[in-house]
């Protein structure tokens, strides 16, 4: 126990160190919510919701406390995509397969052709593995952004159905929407910071004529400390949201790297305006204030476009009751029986039972900005 609670204490002094890593998600969720139209569905606009889908922003980045590699492994890469990087493997933004494991597969044939045209890589200094490729971030865009419209369309149906048997199933569809609405809104959050989208994502990585800071704490600064600097809050940003970003409803792609390429242009002016002493200024809090709203605003154009896309047809309600097959009559009602005395029950919790997760809070981020433990001495951190 005292293992895990000296876990959880590290966890909880690393986590109250960042603000973009949770508050900024959060501020820029509660701006893409106040921009949605009418035409949505009414529990959006309940306090509630909106905080569950807020809080829901960090549990990508929850993920990442756990320090499991197999988590690691699957969600790290889906925070960034080092642009830079691409060419590497012979790719740019305009020729990203759509698929990712096409993207895969593209990446491995390149690096198996041309091996020496690649970055070395050490996996012993990556114990997740995850750090072999220039990241994924934009598959996780469309992915949560399609899982999302499938969550509407289901909910669509089953409100329409409108069966008082079926209300467990209109509370889950709803709570479906409500968690893929925060997945989508980490990552959408997540691409507005420009170091989610370069090689450089913490301090200046190679050449580096114009002696910008190689500093392996910027990463958090700009995640955080910078923004806690000029203390920004949800009622600073809200003048300054406005909603103009558009996601074609038919295929979000273009409009997704389109916003990965204008959050990598502001890679170099981030890196200027450090060397220059700027963040802390008003340059520095204006920009930050422009990429926060610039992510809220696209992400509401996600959401739209989630829910515009979703409306579905005669077939797809049909569908849904004949595969869904659901037989009340056949199934237990009600509440479940008292449970049995088993040994389960009465099993003792371990030790350390609570706290090793480091997954207690909003932004439980213990790692890096890669995932690697500031100080754990597992090679480069990456975010
Ligand atoms: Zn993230």
């Amino acid at each position: 126990m005292a293992r895990g609670m000296a876990a959880w204490v590290a966890v909880t002094l690393v986590s109250t160190a960042a603000a973009w890593d949770a508050h900024g998600h959060r501020m820029i969720t509660y701006l893409a919510l106040d921009g949605l139209p009418a035409e949505m569905p009414a529990f959006l606009r309940e306090a509630d919701t909106r905080h569950r889908i807020a809080y829901q922003s960090n549990e990508a980045d929850r993920w990442r406390g756990t320090r499991h590699p197999v988590m690691g492994h699957e969600n790290n890469q889906d925070h960034y995509l080092d642009v830079e990087l691409l060419d590497q493997f012979g790719l740019t933004l305009d020729s990203l397969p759509r698929l990712r494991n096409e993207y895969l597969r593209a990446l491995i044939i390149a690096k198996h052709e041309h091996p020496d045209a690649i970055d070395p890589y050490d996996p012993a200094k990556d114990p997740d593995r995850s750090k072999e490729w220039p990241g994924a971030a934009p598959y996780s865009i469309m992915e949560h952004w399609v899982k999302l419209q499938s969550a509407l369309q289901t909910w669509r149906i089953l409100e329409k159905l409108d069966d008082p048997r079926r209300r467990h199933q209109q509370e889950q569809a709803r709570s479906n929407v409500i968690y893929h609405m925060g997945m989508l809104s980490h990552i959408v959050g997540d691409l507005a910071q420009p170091l989610h989208t370069t090689r450089h994502f913490n301090g200046w990585d190679g050449p580096n004529p114009e002696g910008y800071t190689t500093a392996k704490t910027f990463h958090a600064y700009i995640d955080g400390g910078c923004i806690e600097h000029h203390k920004l809050t949800y009622a600073d940003l809200k003048p300054l949201y406005r909603s103009r970003a558009r996601v074609n409803p038919r295929d979000p792609w273009p409009d997704t790297l389109e916003y990965l390429r204008q959050s990598n242009t502001h890679v170099i002016p981030l890196y200027r305006m450090e060397k220059a002493g700027e963040l802390t200024g008003p340059r520095g809090r204006e920009l930050l204030c422009e990429r926060l709203c610039t992510a809220a605003d696209t992400l509401r154009a996600y959401y739209v476009a989630a829910w515009r896309s979703s409306g579905p047809n005669l077939k797809a309600e049909q569908d849904f009751v004949r595969y869904n097959n659901f037989k009340p009559d056949l199934l237990p009602g009600g509440d479940a029986p008292a449970a049995a005395a088993d040994e389960s029950a009465a099993e003792p919790a371990g030790d350390g039972a609570e706290g090793d997760s480091g997954n207690d809070g909003d932004g439980a981020q213990p790692g890096g900005p890669r995932g690697a433990a500031p100080g754990a001495g597992q090679g480069q951190a990456t975010p």
